[in-house]
């Protein structure tokens, strides 16, 4: 049997769809990248970014008339939509077969049995104390050299804009006993990188009565041999504590990269976001950051033209971007999202002014992401190979500890040596829109 997975958004979603994987494979079922040969199509839906349901809903409309030819194809979609939706889903797409919550990742086998047997459409999304799959762990590929880890689902902060909490559920972190587990399996199998994962990773084991604080576990999976490299995301402002940050300065395998969403520059959209933080208290996280880490690469999202955002407040968040020099951001329009209170918000933004908006933000961030990349030319960095650059002509591509990409020719000497999971000492010599290019160096 083959399952086709189609996964959309978030990296949680990526992770969950390797669980699924996983899952699947027990049940003696093959991926594909073909979905008319499937007997199994799972939609990993995601419900942050805009029209998430015309997404799934022109997917379906290619997959349910593959029935016709394949009677048996079971189709069930996942995530954000599915767990919004419920079994209504059921009812706006005949055809399709299930529906499952993103607690029930570990029932999804069952789910499909029954409904081979049944030949009855079946849904599941009740929030569970414990998300089932989260101690799933999916079989790294053999190819990879780093991997996501999940070490907290769910978040209690609700931001005003955002759907998580209501899609996600309550926060819940897993035992640090099991998050250690799975990076030293990860390890042997190995990978040399891993990613922690969670929807606000710095409030990780704060509700958990007993359990170790996050700067801790990064600690305690610092000590695991074989992994290099940590990173995390994503981080909360107003969660981080001096501990994590002094974690940076005393874990040398943490990566001086880190994803700090800021959302917008003004303290007033800011509140009406409901994200507990003014500017200043977000500069001065940067700055503390920066005094243990000089180097540290920067990343963040924005959104432009949330209700009520004047010109005034907009520019707040250009200056922001200006100020803090983000290598990187991910910006996007403000859209609502039904059930949050954001959405209920007056003072909507036209959207010829947020497209304006989005696209001056764009051209900023562009020149201040080209600039930084230039200041890299002449340094060296420990480049981690992850394989075969893209650009093909022979050339290795990796990451530098702040996950700028740099691609770089094998030296003569040493190239068949050349394997992902290798780290090199290579000097920038140029740099282009996205990535660095390299030589290795002694
Ligand atoms: S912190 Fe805010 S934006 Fe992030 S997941 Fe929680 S509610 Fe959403």
């Amino acid at each position: 049997m083959k399952v086709y997975i189609e996964t959309y958004g978030c990296q949680m979603n990526v992770s969950d769809s390797g669980k699924i994987v996983h899952l699947f494979a027990n049940q003696d079922y093959q991926p594909t990248s073909d979905s008319r040969s499937a007997d199994l199509i799972i939609i990993n839906t995601c419900s942050v970014r805009e029209k998430p349901e015309l997404k799934l809903f022109s997917a379906l409309g290619r997959y349910i008339p593959l029935k016709r030819q394949r009677p048996e194809l079971v189709i069930a979609v996942g995530g954000c939509v599915a767990q919004q939706w419920g079994k209504k889903l059921l009812e706006r797409c005949p055809g399709l077969d299930i529906v499952f919550g993103t607690h029930q990742l570990d029932s999804l086998p069952q789910l499909v049995a029954g409904v081979r047997r049944s030949q009855k459409p079946a849904s599941s999304t009740d929030f569970l104390a414990c998300p089932g799959g989260l101690e799933v762990m999916a079989r790294p590929d053999p190819k990879a050299v780093n991997a996501m880890v999940t070490i907290m689902q769910g978040c209690d902060n609700f931001c005003s804009y955002c759907i998580v909490p209501y899609v996600r559920g309550r926060e819940y972190s897993r035992p640090s006993s099991a998050i250690i587990e799975e990076v030293r399996k990860l390890a042997e199998a190995g990978i040399k990188e891993v990613m922690l994962l969670g929807q606000n990773v710095n409030s990780y084991g704060l509700k958990a009565p007993g359990e170790i604080s996050f700067a801790e576990l990064l600690g305690m999976v610092h000590e695991v041999e074989g992994i290099e490299r940590i990173r995390f995301t994503t981080s909360h402002p107003k969660d981080m504590s001096d501990e994590l940050i002094s974690a940076f300065a005393t874990l040398p395998k943490l990566c001086p990269s880190l994803h700090l969403p800021l959302q917008a520059g003004s303290d007033a959209v800011l509140k009406r976001m409901g994200r507990g933080y003014t500017a200043a208290v977000y500069l001065e996280n940067v700055e503390k950051l920066r005094q243990v880490m000089p180097d540290v690469a920067l990343t963040t999202d924005i959104i432009v033209g949330f209700p009520g955002e004047s010109e005034a407040d907009f520019q707040q968040t250009l200056m922001m971007l200006e100020k803090v020099g983000y290598d990187q951001i991910y910006s996007f329009k403000y859209s609502a999202r039904p059930g949050t209170r954001a959405a209920d918000y007056e003072d909507m933004i036209p959207d010829e002014e947020k497209r304006d908006r989005l696209a001056r933000c764009q051209a900023l961030q562009n020149k201040i992401s080209q600039t930084l990349l230039l200041a890299q030319v002449g340094k060296v960095s420990e480049v981690l190979v992850t394989g075969p650059s893209k650009r093909g002509e022979g050339e290795w591509s990796g990451r530098t500890p702040e996950s700028r990409i740099v691609n770089f020719p094998a030296p003569v000497s040493i190239s068949t040596k050349v394997v992902a999971g290798d780290i090199y000492r290579v000097k920038i010599v140029e740099a282009f829109k996205h990535s660095l290019k390299g030589e290795v160096v002694a």
